[in-house]
């Protein structure tokens, strides 16, 4: 359970003063949310950073300010002028003066009401806005801030500005976030105090008060000492976690499980290729890890494209051999149906018995299917987030497969686990992601890795071209040659920061403009359709009834349609490197030349002309990974964007590596003397697991 003093900070925004139904649903916009939470709560509110100050500290007399500047004014309201009836274009003024000279204030459309209570006539305020000159007169129109002396503490002199949504406003969120600086409980020291001393960083909770209150612009760039400690604390908290985490893992039993091979020669015979080298290591480390006596958490690397899904299923035969039963858990429907149609075919020569289960069956067919499995009548059961829900039992569950690994959190990965009973089911992860190390190490800890570093041979190197939207015709032109000589082709639109709405609609029309040229055969696949049209529309593309494939990014994991053959990227500069080779990865999977055509909008910036000329030139995933890591930070590799789950609430910052380095260190070095988190320091460290809501690894005290 949660400290009872943090419970302010976990309520709804909802719950602080001037945040109502209809700010909320804004705030969720602009603020990133927690996996598993649906609105935002008080404690988001102060990881959402500022990216920037405005300086109201310069409060000059009105005789010597300087035009064009910002400038904060202590004035007496001397008249008010109204514009004259029914003239509603001409501004309503206000003289105001201070013992040196005059200022009006100025308003277009102004509430005459709302203007009367803020500024009577012969009473004092605070203003702050920017200084115009009018003619040889001073002005100031619409006033950022207009504050009574009582409540001159609401003029921010260094106005912390936040990244902000359509509606919402600058001024409603700094008072939304200033509330939930003031619910912070006082929190006991969490890090070793010689190390703070040594950076001379602030307590948390200066630190966040600083990070939103600040005194100096320099404070609110992530190299500052109060960002820099709260980054700590973030991957402190992380690593601790992971620590944790695998710490019990291994100090509990595991379930020992080793197969006879019966199954897995029946697939080998049944498949029409040979594993590659890499593929058989794999397999073997696995099973190896199988077969120990203490649980498994092991992750399976490879490339798009180089055959996890086989390992998956030899692994998972090696279980059904043993008289258990394996899960497949991919993040999308999409995905888990397309790894039930590759599996199926080799399933039913093999004699294994597959199930199906996503948040789309549902009554009857769902009853059957959790029936079958609780009685041991399915081997192998397929499915999404499904998986875990908790009316799923199954019978003897000794392996989960969980493909695509970044895409879920570590509670989620460990629900699925505990679903095996005392002993936990063995689990392997898998990811196209090439991670860096230094990744590898924040989400995982020291994970065993298996890599598959070989791709299946007849795979042909995609050839990749950039081209400028200016030259769309030369394109389609291009597309038209291809799909007349049976090529199909996957058409990938836009990512638009912020805006699945827009999103939507730029897929739609490009599949409308597509459509005018290459007529019926072109699909249109995206986020917001039923889950039956979408399999509608694969089912189509797969059966090479449909040859363009319109789609958003939801096609960017795991799909395989070995005779697509060239994908189209458009705005190839707004997707990150990571995605745009999960992308190209979709094609070259067949026997045809494949193409990739990064479309951008020219002219490109420095950087993003590098970038896309490096996906051109290299199709090595770690280069490219350790390429996007150094661009664009860590967050953004492991696919946070993709996923909308954030990785990192203020970690992002300069110098990461090294905090990071730090963090893991200092976590273990914590539980080899404090494992059960019991001294004062564990205590405090408990906290610090609960702020940044790692707290499936305190519930894990608890269960072990
Ligand atoms: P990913 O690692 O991206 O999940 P898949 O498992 O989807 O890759 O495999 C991609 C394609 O390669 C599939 O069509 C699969 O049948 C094929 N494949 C896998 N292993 C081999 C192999 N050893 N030789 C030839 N083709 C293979
Ligand atoms: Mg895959």
């Amino acid at each position: 359970m949660r400290p009872d003093h943090f419970t302010p900070l976990f309520a709804s925004a909802q719950s602080l003063t001037g945040i109502g139904p209809r700010l909320i649903s804004l705030l969720k916009k602009a603020v990133r949310l927690q996996p598993g939470t649906t609105e935002p709560r008080v404690v988001d509110l102060l990881w959402h950073t500022p990216t920037g100050v405005i300086d109201r500290r310069a409060q000059p007399t009105v005789a010597g300010a300087t035009p064009g500047t910002i400038a904060t004014f202590e004035v007496r309201i001397l008249k008010h002028r109204p514009p004259q009836r029914g003239n509603t274009k001409a501004p309503y003024r206000i003289a105001t003066e201070d013992d040196t000279g005059a200022l009006d204030l100025v308003f277009f459309r102004a509430e005459r009401k709302y203007i009367e209570t803020m500024l009577p006539e012969g009473s004092v305020r605070f203003i702050s806005g920017r200084v115009e000159a009018y003619g040889d007169k001073l002005q100031m129109t619409h006033p950022d801030y207009i504050v009574t002396p009582e409540r001159r503490d609401e003029l921010p002199l260094l106005e912390p500005v936040y990244p902000l949504t359509a509606g919402l406003s600058g001024k409603v969120l700094l008072k939304a976030i200033r509330q939930a600086v003031d619910r912070i409980p006082a929190m006991p020291e969490w890090q070793d105090a010689a190390w703070l001393a040594a950076r001379r960083w602030p307590e948390a909770q200066a630190a966040l008060q600083t990070l939103h209150r600040p005194t100096d612009a320099a404070d609110i760039s992530p190299g500052s000492p109060p960002w820099q400690r709260l980054a700590f604390d973030e991957l402190l908290a992380g690593q601790l976690a992971l620590a944790i985490v695998r710490q019990s893992y291994k100090a509990q039993r595991g379930r020992p499980v080793t197969g006879d091979q019966r199954i897995r020669r029946r697939i080998l015979d049944a498949l029409p290729f040979a594993l590659t080298n890499s593929q058989m290591t794999a397999l073997e480390e696995i099973a190896k890890d199988m077969a120990a006596p203490n649980r498994m958490l092991r992750l399976l690397q490879g490339d798009v494209g180089s055959g996890k899904t086989v390992v998956a299923l030899m692994a998972m035969a090696t279980a059904v051999e043993a008289g258990t039963q394996a899960a497949l858990m991919a993040p999308t429907e999409v995905l888990a149906r397309q790894h039930m149609e590759t599996i199926q075919p080799l399933a039913v020569k093999a004699g294994l018995r597959l199930g199906l289960l996503t948040g789309r069956e549902k009554g009857r067919p769902r009853k059957q299917v959790l029936e079958l499995l609780s009685e041991g009548e399915i081997d192998i059961l397929i499915g999404t987030h499904a998986l875990f829900q908790d009316d799923v039992h199954f019978k003897d569950l000794a392996f989960a497969v969980i493909d695509e690994q970044h895409r879920f959190g570590v509670h989620q990965r460990l629900a699925l686990q505990t679903k095996g009973g005392d002993t936990g089911a063995n689990v392997l992860v898998m990811t196209a992601t090439p991670i860096p190390r230094t990744l590898l190490m924040t989400h995982y800890g020291d994970l065993d890795v298996s890599r598959l570093t070989e791709k299946p041979a007849g795979r042909k190197p995609v050839q990749t071209t950039l081209v400028s939207l200016e030259r769309l015709e030369a394109v389609t032109d291009g597309l038209r040659r291809a799909v007349s000589e049976g090529a199909q082709i996957y058409w990938v639109c836009p990512l638009i920061e912020t805006s699945d709405v827009s999103e939507l609609a730029a897929a739609e029309e490009r599949a409308a403009h597509l459509t005018q040229i290459f007529g019926s055969s072109v699909g249109l696949l995206h986020g917001a359709m039923s889950g039956a049209a979408k399999d509608a529309v694969m089912a189509a593309f797969t059966a090479n009834e449909l040859k363009i494939l319109v789609s958003t990014t939801v096609i960017e994991v795991g799909v395989n349609v070995p005779n697509a053959s060239i994908m189209v990227i458009e705005h190839a500069e707004r997707f990150g490197l990571a995605q745009l080779h999960q992308l190209r990865g979709r094609v070259g999977r067949g026997s045809r030349q494949s193409f990739c055509v990064l479309l951008y909008k020219a002219p490109l910036g420095e950087t993003a002309e590098s970038r896309l000329k490096m996906m051109r030139d290299t199709e090595d995933g770690f280069l490219i990974a350790e390429k996007d890591l150094e661009l664009r930070g860590g967050g953004e590799v492991m696919g946070a964007r993709q996923s909308g789950a954030p990785e990192f609430r203020v970690a992002d910052v300069p110098g990461y590596a090294d905090l990071l380095a730090a963090a893991r260190d200092d976590a273990a070095l914590i539980l080899a003397r404090d494992p059960k988190l019991l001294s004062p320091r564990g205590q405090a460290l408990r906290q610090l697991l609960y702020l940044f809501e790692c707290d499936e690894a305190i519930r894990l005290f608890r269960a072990g």
